[in-house]
């Protein structure tokens, strides 16, 4: 079998960013020694709040352009409440790097871990597997102050502006089925659920309307709807019946944390973003400076990024041995919680960031 050769452009960032990607990267040297056909290169830049401080800039010379060169981008988390720009606004290179490479569709996979530790009572929660699907490049972040767009802003009144394109929406809404077709191949339930609050909103009834024409080309795929303020309630009342779940923007910012805290909390979090040409993987947490410095984080939310990463780069350059690779992480997470070997200090075990991480590189080094 010929090796693939890929690169990945890798951001620690700020805070536990750089603990967690370290272990990461850990766990993918193990994967890559227990699957041939497939090498990485990896390049390191500089970025963040704490870059911000020592140099004025948030991102190294040449970075945002050079990530984009790459096959995929890693990053860990930035930003530090105590460095902020004058304005008061947040260090946040990763949002121009969002916008610039055009990355609409916002992955945010909610999956209950066997033996893993529930936040709902009900026996159905261990059946929780769904993926939320955020637009990321317009809705009500359309106005985000990193932007620098036009909004109203006076004494007496604030306006943002909330933005649904036909063109990003139709990719979007392609990218929701042809992820629950995926899923459905490996066991998934087949469903895509329009979350929006049509029923108000003109821009949301748009979104609906491009979300009914999209989906008539996917007859193999039922096509559910819900309000958004219903499917918070859903989220908590039975989230098991969810399979994806697509939405604007700021909805998709809301739902994916109330989502995150139903297996766990934002330790367990991993999230995509992908736009046509292009793909970031993150944990979707940020810096926590509350516990950065510690060993006290938690790894699995960027780890099992990293296995989206590999599943990405396999499905881009054709080539199974990196999708292995990817489904080989999720199986060991599967397995560490089923056997009561991974026992994070996000939960209230006894192991911090190292000992998760050494942990998931033993049972993939035994698999
Ligand atoms: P941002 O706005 O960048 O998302 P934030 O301060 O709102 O940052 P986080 O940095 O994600 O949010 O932290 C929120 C809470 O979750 C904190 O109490 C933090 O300690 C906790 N937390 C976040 N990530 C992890 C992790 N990987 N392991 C354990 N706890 C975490």
């Amino acid at each position: 079998m010929p090796t693939i050769r890929n690169t990945v452009a890798v951001l620690k960032g700020d805070g536990i960013g750089i603990d967690v990607t370290d272990a990461t990267l850990a766990v993918i040297e193990a994967v890559r020694k227990r699957v041939t056909g497939f090498k990485l290169d990896f390049k390191f830049y500089e970025a963040g709040a704490g870059y911000f401080s020592e140099t004025g800039n948030d991102i190294a010379d040449g970075a945002e352009k050079e990530v984009g060169d790459a096959d995929a981008m890693f990053l860990g988390a930035i930003g530090l409440p105590s460095v902020r720009h004058n304005d008061g606004t947040e260090i946040s290179p990763h949002l121009r790097i969002r916008e610039i490479y055009q990355l609409y569709a916002g992955v945010r996979p909610v999956k209950a871990y066997r033996n893993a530790p529930q936040r709902l009572a009900a026996p159905q929660a261990k059946l929780i597997d769904l993926v939320i699907l955020r637009e990321s490049t317009e809705g009500l972040f359309y106005s985000a102050a990193v932007h620098n767009r036009p909004t109203i802003l006076t004494n007496d009144e604030a306006q943002d502006v909330l933005r649904i394109t036909r063109s990003t929406t139709e990719k979007l809404i392609d990218f929701a089925f042809q992820l629950a077709i995926k899923r459905k191949e490996r066991g998934g339930k087949g469903i895509v659920t329009c979350v929006d609050k049509a029923n108000v909103f003109r821009s949301m009834a748009f979104f609906r309307q491009i979300f009914d024409e999209r989906a008539s080309h996917f007859p193999h795929i039922a096509k559910h709807y819900n309000y958004v303020d219903a499917q918070a309630l859903d989220l908590i009342r039975k989230p098991w019946d969810a399979d994806v779940l697509v939405m604007e923007n700021m909805f998709g910012d809301i739902l994916s944390d109330l989502a995150g805290g139903l297996v766990g909390g934002m330790g367990m979090a991993s999230c995509a973003e992908i736009g046509d040409q292009h793909g970031l993987f993150q944990p979707a947490h940020g810096s926590a400076p509350d516990i950065m410095g510690q060993d006290k984080a938690n790894p699995l939310a960027a780890i099992l990024s990293g296995g989206l990463m590999l599943n990405y780069l396999g499905e881009r350059s054709q080539c199974t041995a990196l999708d292995d690779a990817g489904m080989l992480i999720e199986a060991a997470v599967d397995k560490g919680f089923a056997e009561g070997r991974i026992r994070p200090m996000e939960f209230g075990g006894d192991m911090g960031t190292k000992a998760v991480s050494n942990e998931i590189i033993s049972i993939i080094t035994e698999q």
